[in-house]
């Protein structure tokens, strides 16, 4: 242990996970955990960033902006996000402090896009309704189309909107469902990755897996909407500018799409306008929904969402998209979140040289 590592205060405003954390205290650093269910109050992480810590662990639950860079000026060396999305960060400010921050991209792409795969199928396929049925003795009896039906992911054609790590993990999950694919990025058209999936649908038709010849390309945001009959969400939460996420799908969104078609939202919840889509699903116009994140998390008691009107077509989980026990615990950085951010907080602190060049670090630009 160097006599620079023995110095180095970490405050985790949160356990990310023990295992991950006894690592940084192996290498000799002194860390302090949060050690509750809720969220620290922003004074706390203030306070601690302004006794000093040269390295702050954060999650989606805590606002990072000027005010912890200030309080950390001349101290705070590093801040390690342990999620992939970092909208809970303020990476102007971050530039301007000149402090790098951190994330926990692939290790959760698998198991984020599996989620969503599965919550189709939840929603589809009505698997709620049909467990609260048994479960309330309310199984009259075998009947071929009553109480309900559900609908058949097969066949269908699935809308991904962002191709990025997840929208592109999605993408091969949904190749053994047989169905067609409208993708839509306005910054990436992944033609490598397009020619595999197309290669492995002739395949799959082919050897007599798939019943017809299955189809993928990259389309308008429309036309992804509009030609539908599942919309996966896999976008960043971009608040503002140009590129803004911020309730992409909105009254005048949910209206492209088919009376008959599914919204899933496993990206960030404000990136869905939450009172448009109770009111489209309330009247209809589109079938149901299937949500994992929402604008204001938890999803208070009064949400419009949680309308018993709306509980056939509506799935509503705990932002538990990447809550597998290996990708949030795991202490390898390739396999587990927790591993992965301890490994970049280290990575930052323990650089030798330019930090521009740090793959781990998110806000390269502050650096070149
Ligand atoms: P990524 O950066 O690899 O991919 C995001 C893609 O979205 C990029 O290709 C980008 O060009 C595209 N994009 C940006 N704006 C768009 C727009 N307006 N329309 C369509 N596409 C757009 O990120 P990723 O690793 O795939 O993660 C995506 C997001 O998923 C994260 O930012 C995070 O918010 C969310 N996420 C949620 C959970 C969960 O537990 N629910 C877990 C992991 C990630």
């Amino acid at each position: 242990m160097t006599e620079t590592e023995s110095n180095i205060r970490i405050f985790a405003t949160c356990d990310i996970g023990r295992e991950a954390l006894e690592l940084l205290r192996a290498r000799g650093y002194e860390v302090e955990v949060y050690d509750q269910l809720e969220p620290p109050p922003k004074s706390l992480i203030i306070e601690k960033v302004r006794a000093g810590i040269d390295g702050l662990i954060t999650t989606l639950r805590d606002p990072i902006d000027r005010e912890i860079f200030e309080a950390g000026k001349g101290t705070l060396k590093v801040v390690a996000q342990n999620a992939v999305g970092f909208d809970n960060i303020n990476r102007a400010d971050a530039n301007e402090y000149k402090v790098p921050f951190t994330n926990t991209p692939e290790v959760l792409t698998e198991a984020t896009a599996e989620f969503a795969l599965l919550m189709l199928g939840a929603v589809a396929r009505k698997l709620y309704p049909s467990e609260q049925l048994v479960r309330e003795n309310c199984w009259g009896a075998w009947h071929p189309y009553l109480p309900f039906l559900g609908d058949e992911v097969t066949g269908k054609t699935v809308g991904v909107i962002g191709m990025g790590r997840i929208g592109q993990a999605f993408v091969k999950k949904a190749v053994g469902f047989d169905v067609n694919l409208l993708c839509y990025d306005p910054a990436l058209t992944p033609a490598d990755f397009l020619t595999g999936v197309r290669e492995e649908m002739d395949l799959r038709y082919r050897n007599g897996f798939s019943p017809g010849r299955q189809t993928i390309r990259m389309t308008s945001f429309e036309e992804a909407l509009s030609g539908s009959d599942f919309v996966s969400l896999h976008v960043p939460l971009i608040q503002e500018g140009k590129f803004s996420t911020f309730h992409l799908i909105n009254e005048k969104t949910l209206r492209m799409m088919r009376p008959t078609a599914y919204l899933l939202n496993t990206s960030r919840g404000p990136v869905v306008d939450e009172a448009a889509l109770a009111k489209a699903l309330k009247n209809r116009v589109i079938a149901g929904a299937a949500l994992d994140v929402f604008e204001r998390e938890p999803l208070p008691q009064d949400s419009p969402l949680r309308d018993p009107e709306l509980l056939d077509r509506v799935r509503l989980f705990h932002h538990f998209a990447s809550g597998g026990r290996i990708t949030r615990l795991s202490t390898d950085p390739k396999r587990g979140m927790a591993g992965r951010c301890v490994q970049s907080l280290i990575d930052v602190l323990e650089a030798r040289g330019n930090l521009a060049s740090l793959p781990a670090i998110v806000n390269k630009e502050a650096f070149r």
